[in-house]
């Protein structure tokens, strides 16, 4: 219920319903913000236990795979691990709900992600995945894919030292390594093409648990308002975003139930 909100925020919901209803082209940008209430920490959190001393680029940059791919390697099998038995939260699920609703209806959602878990999916969303897939791996040298490693082979129960046992490539005999986009590292083209072409062209933009610092993903908000769109943020701390139309500064797990309530009622 709208009435468990602060009055600032009710008002802010009730223009963003007033904003989203008519809307036909509508593009969703997500960030790690939105998995931190399914228990999935995001990088701004502070690493904990055995990787408290590694920052990002120790951990997720090719330079850091080719200084020591065990380090870097071991990481993602832990990070698998943590995400391995978590599940969608309230924000995930209202989207799904809103692009099942859209489909009888002139919306047209696109819904793309920075996240490297699979949680829109599994809440039923069709997502475009930008920073790649935490469950399917390549080859570092020539890049051929690898068969998935079972999710059910991790569990939260085990424990994941420095010297995760590396796999070599069939192929090449390189080493495999995460399907995720390093820092450095370019986008998948098509992806990239598909969240471009919706953010230019939407009349809306919502940014959900982004910090907006990590481009080019960021630009994506900057693309949409230079070509006419309103721009919606929800997180609950500020972000370097200065030309927002609307900022829900709560929780997604609370505010986007809310707000995709008020624009799918009739
Ligand atoms: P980020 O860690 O830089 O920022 C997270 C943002 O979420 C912050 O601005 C924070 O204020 C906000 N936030 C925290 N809790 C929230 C909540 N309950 N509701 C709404 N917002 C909330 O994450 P980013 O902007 O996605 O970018 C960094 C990179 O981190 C991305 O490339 C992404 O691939 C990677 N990453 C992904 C995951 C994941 O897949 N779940 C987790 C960690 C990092
Ligand atoms: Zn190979």
């Amino acid at each position: 219920m709208l009435a468990e909100l602060s009055p600032t925020l009710i008002a802010e919901v009730e223009l963003a319903t007033k904003l989203l209803k008519p809307a036909q082209r509508i593009c969703i940008l997500t960030g790690a913000g939105i998995s931190a209430e399914s228990g999935i920490p995001t990088f701004r959190d502070k690493q904990t236990g055995l990787w408290e001393n590694y920052g990002v680029e120790d951990l997720a940059t090719p330079k850091a795979f080719i200084r020591d791919p065990k380090l870097v390697w071991s990481w993602y099998q832990w990070r698998r691990q943590v995400v391995a038995d978590k599940t969608p939260n309230p924000a995930h699920h209202a989207l799904a709900q809103w692009q099942y609703h859209a489909q009888s209806t002139e919306q047209q959602l696109t819904l793309i992600t920075q996240n490297v878990d699979d949680l829109h999916e599994q809440a039923g969303s069709t997502v475009t995945h930008l920073h790649g897939n935490l469950w399917r791996h390549k080859c570092g040298q020539c890049e051929a894919p690898v068969q998935e490693q079972a999710r059910d082979s991790y569990s939260s129960q085990n424990t994941v030292g420095y010297d995760e046992a590396l796999m070599t490539c069939a192929q090449c005999g390189g080493y495999i390594r995460p399907d995720i986009v390093w820092f450095g590292e370019a986008l998948p083209v098509d992806e990239w093409h598909t969240a471009e072409n919706a953010a230019t062209n939407c009349e809306v933009f919502i940014s959900i648990g982004t910090s907006s610092l990590v481009y080019p993903a960021a630009g994506l908000a900057q693309s949409a308002k230079q070509n006419g769109a309103q721009v919606i943020e929800i997180n609950p701390n500020p972000t370097p975003n200065t030309f927002v139309d609307i900022t829900l500064a709560e929780k997604a797990g609370i505010v986007l139930p809310l707000l995709i309530e008020e624009i799918t009622a009739l």
